[in-house]
């Protein structure tokens, strides 16, 4: 077995950390804080946590090879990841593209379109801007026109209707507007629909757009599109195809794109008042610019989600970039065709992912930032590029080899300095920008089994037998880059199972943040609770539902641990067999849940086998069996305290995996009393089932749910359990139970006759009626029994070991002493007394003296031990 555990150490999210702790706040920071040491400073930062976190999961008792984690940032992911790039190379899949994409202008970088599906949506308040678009050739007659981002509206190009929506023009003083039928009710004051149209009939008409001057192809026309909707604004859409995805699939090939803005979110250069200006300022200016000259309809405040940069927070705009990207065309049905031979769980990951995979657009890998993998392309000014697979290659040519070969790392800027000399004579540098930290992860199942290095040993180990991740989030992050990789380089997924679990949330299912003050630190918890408690929490979580944390919930497991523990208080190092029915059942019943639980195991179902050992220990063992021989342990019953001994051990050991930490402290101090042998509840093998005995277990259904309701009957009538009752009369049917079954049931009921009826009621539904009348006889029982209990624990107290006899004297009321006649000897039996006196005077014979009080009766006992048997 091998296990393997893994560091995601790069890309924007430990920079972002990192620049934080640096006080840097965007990248002219870093430029002038040097890259060289933003980089040493981001390693350092991912050596310090990684080791914190080993510390932590070791802390949780996370099993792994923890000597062994792989690190992404280390050179052996970055050449595989080098070696699997020029593939895409020249299989043509890996190519520079113009696109507009989110962009986080803090970062400054591309943020991809993966990241803002799930996690970048926020609500915030924009200015909804009602511009009115003069149409040229007519009077007075305007399109309304709606946009939430006015810093775009320097770079409209064209204005979209959909062909199938009715417009209309209405009149408003001397005025005439245009918009779609179904937003008439943006309209201000009084109107008369003066015309009707389809927006096909729209198509080609032009109008004057406030900022023709700073465009030099100036187009400013009516297009048709299928997105142009009338469920909000106008009904007509303002297009910037330079500043906005859709809007550029609309006019690409078509329309120029303008994309005013540079990497920061400044405005370049040519755009008059607004150059220089970042784009939230311009927002205000262009409101402003457009109000004094009459473009204006009127501004709203509007309430929307719009996407962040998911990783700082900051509002994302839309630029036209080059970016490289990897081509989704020619691998989708791949990727689907081999996550179709994976067994999820659960299940609906494999459906997410072929949802992912089916809709998944190129893989935009490229990212303008420094601490990450440096993409391994070169390009001339010529148009020339070149991919380099490996540092073998870039050795041969590199102009400076002195400079390959002693390169400390493969990262930024070490590796900028290496030129290579282009066919055409010139040199060419690398494109500065880091890969998709999705990269780095994808291609751990080759670089962590040396698939370059020692292909043998990594055939071994591929594909994994189960890899695991919290799943929201991944179906287009690892996932996605794990299928990429392995596809690419060997036809098959990387692994071969693959188990997922939702999301943690806190107690009130809400998302923990820092900020919120809702977030539990895992030291703390730790320190508060255990590790323990929070492991059977997970474990018995559902993984397909998102998981609810905090110190109330884990209350439950913490009370469900002490169970287990308390259970190992009765544990005696006793040999013995299964002699009566409740041993043989116990037996059965825990080889039945062992079996199941390696069954529930296998099949990738952790949650159903912890719900199986915990309603073991916690219903089977303690509520069921261990109630049943109560009075056999009081007597220390060698097969009783035998059989409770090896189940005990079985039921440990079958733990072990789940709770490691309270079962290696049980197994000590068993060790301690000799009890067991083995140096560690983990170096036992994991328990193999015995025989099974299928009807048994069902018939201890029947006798469990009988006592139960004999039970809640005795509790209803408020007598209490001590008191015998004569008779108990099941109704539900005759359940066919032996002679030994319905002795169990007598016992617990604390009842001389059981009788079965039938119900007319629903057969299912067991009730227990009681025969609640006294006789003498009974009560007389009930007080020789709880005082007989009484002498036993005073006996304990008092150091004695079952074989001392001893002289007893009981000072009870002239009633109670009417009551107890005719149970002398039992009481004699039952205390293990050589003589026994029960009085109403008080004798002082003996020195051991203590008062109690049962019912309403006051009893003295005093008692010497006289020898042993
Ligand atoms: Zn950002
Ligand atoms: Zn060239």
């Amino acid at each position: 077995m091998r296990y393997q555990n893994g560091f995601d150490c790069q890309g924007l999210w430990v920079e972002r950390e990192e620049e934080k702790e640096l006080g840097l706040k965007n990248k002219k920071d870093i430029e002038k804080f040097g890259v060289l040491n933003f980089v040493k400073s981001c390693r350092k930062r991912v050596e310090k946590f990684s080791k914190i976190q080993t510390q932590q999961s070791i802390r949780l008792g996370y099993w792994m090879d923890w000597d062994n984690s792989y690190y992404t940032m280390s050179d052996s992911n970055q050449l595989h990841n080098w070696f699997l790039l020029k593939k895409y190379f020249n299989k043509g899949w890996l190519y520079k593209g113009e696109d507009v994409v989110p962009w986080c202008p803090r970062c400054g970088t591309a943020s991809s379109k993966h990241d803002i599906i799930t996690e970048g949506y926020k609500e915030v308040t924009h200015k909804a801007l009602f511009m009115r678009f003069p149409i040229k050739g007519k009077k007075n007659e305007y399109f309304l026109i709606f946009t939430t981002t006015p810093w775009t509206v320097p770079a409209d190009v064209i204005i979209a209707v959909n062909e199938k929506v009715d417009y209309v023009k209405v009149k408003q003083d001397k005025e005439y507007y245009w918009l779609s039928k179904k937003r008439l009710e943006e309209l201000k004051g009084k109107y008369e629909i003066i015309e009707k149209r389809k927006g096909k009939k729209l198509e080609g008409m032009e109008y004057e757009m406030p900022y023709a001057d700073m465009q030099k192809e100036k187009i400013h026309k009516v297009v048709l599109w299928d997105l142009a909707s009338e469920e909000e604004g106008t009904g007509i859409v303002h297009c910037a195809p330079g500043c906005g995805a859709e809007d550029y699939e609309l006019s690409k090939g078509k329309f120029p794109a303008i994309s005013p803005l540079n990497d920061a979110g400044i405005y370049d250069k040519g755009y008059g008042k607004f150059s220089g200006k970042k784009y939230s300022e311009v927002n205000k200016l262009v409101l402003e610019d457009l109000k004094e000259r009459g473009f204006v309809y009127k501004i709203e405040n509007y309430k929307h989600r719009y996407p962040h940069c998911w990783r700082c927070g900051e509002e994302l705009v839309f630029r036209l970039v080059d970016e490289w990207y990897v081509k989704a065309k020619e691998i989708r049905e791949k990727l689907k065709k081999e996550n179709k031979k994976i067994e999820w769980y659960p299940e609906y990951g494999k459906v997410r992912q072929e949802d992912w995979f089916d809709n998944m657009s190129d893989w935009l890998i490229s990212r303008k930032r420094y601490w990450g993998l440096p993409l391994p392309i070169w390009e001339c000014s010529c148009g020339n590029i070149e991919v380099v697979g490996s540092l073998k290659e870039l050795g041969e040519k590199a102009i400076d080899k002195k400079k390959v070969n002693s390169l400390p790392e493969i990262h930024r800027p070490w590796i900028d300095e290496i030129k290579i000399k282009c066919k055409c004579g010139k040199e060419m540098e690398r494109i500065k920008d880091v890969g998709d930290a999705w990269l780095d992860a994808g291609i751990t199942p080759f670089s962590t089994q040396g698939y370059l290095e020692n292909k043998k040993y990594w055939k071994e180990w591929f594909p994994a037998d189960l890899i695991s991740e919290n799943m929201p989030g991944q179906y287009r992050g690892w996932f996605n880059a794990l299928f990429w990789a392995s596809v690419t380089l060997t036809g098959k997924a990387p692994f071969k199972a693959m188990f997922g679990y939702e999301t943690l949330k806190d107690e009130k299912g809400e998302e923990m943040h820092k900020s919120k003050g809702n977030a539990i630190w895992f030291d703390d918890a730790v320190e508060k609770v255990g590790a323990d408690p929070m492991r059977l929490l997970y474990c018995l979580q559902d993984p397909s539902q998102e998981l609810r944390f905090g110190f109330h919930v884990l209350r439950e497991p913490q009370n469900n641990l002490n169970v287990l523990y308390n259970v190992s208080r009765l544990v005696k190092n006793a040999k013995g067999n299964a002699k009566n029915i409740e041993d043989k059942w116990i037996i059965s019943k825990l080889n039945s849940t062992i079996k199941k639980v390696k069954e529930e195991i296998d099949n990738l179902h952790p949650h159903l086998a912890t719900r199986k050992l915990q309603d073991f220990w916690l219903n089977e063992l303690s509520r069921g069996y261990i109630q049943f021989i109560r009075d056999r342990i009081a007597e220390e019953d060698k097969n009783a305290l035998g059989v409770l001994r090896d189940v005990y051990l079985n039921l440990i050991k079958s733990c072990s995996p789940i709770i490691p930490f309270i079962c290696e402290v049980i197994w000590q101090e068993l060790r301690k009393e000799k009890i067991v042998k083995e140096e560690s509840v983990h170096l036992c093998k994991w328990p193999k089932p015995g025989k099974i005995n299928r009807k048994l277990e069902m018939d201890f259904e029947v006798v469990k749910r009988i006592i139960e309701a004999g039970l809640a009957s005795r509790d209803e009538k408020k007598i209490g359990l001590k008191w015998p009752l004569a008779k108990a009369i099941v109704l539900g049917g005759d359940f066919k139970l032996n002679k030994e079954l319905q002795e169990i049931i007598k016992r617990q009921l604390n009842v001389k006759e059981l009788l079965f009826r039938e119900s007319h009621a629903n057969k299912k539904d067991i009730s227990v009626d009681l025969d609640t009348k006294m006789t003498k006889a009974l009560e007389g029982e009930g007080y020789a029994r709880e005082i007989s209990r009484k002498v036993q624990s005073s006996r304990k107290k008092a150091g004695l070991v079952k074989e001392d006899l001893i002289e007893l004297e009981i000072n009870v009321s002239k009633k109670l002493k009417e009551l107890l006649s005719g149970f002398e000897s039992f009481l004699k039996e039952r205390t293990n007394s050589k003589e026994i006196v029960i009085s109403e005077d008080k004798l002082n014979k003996y020195k051991l003296e203590s008062e109690h009080k049962i019912k309403q009766e006051r009893v003295t006992i005093s008692f010497n031990r006289v020898s042993r048997r």
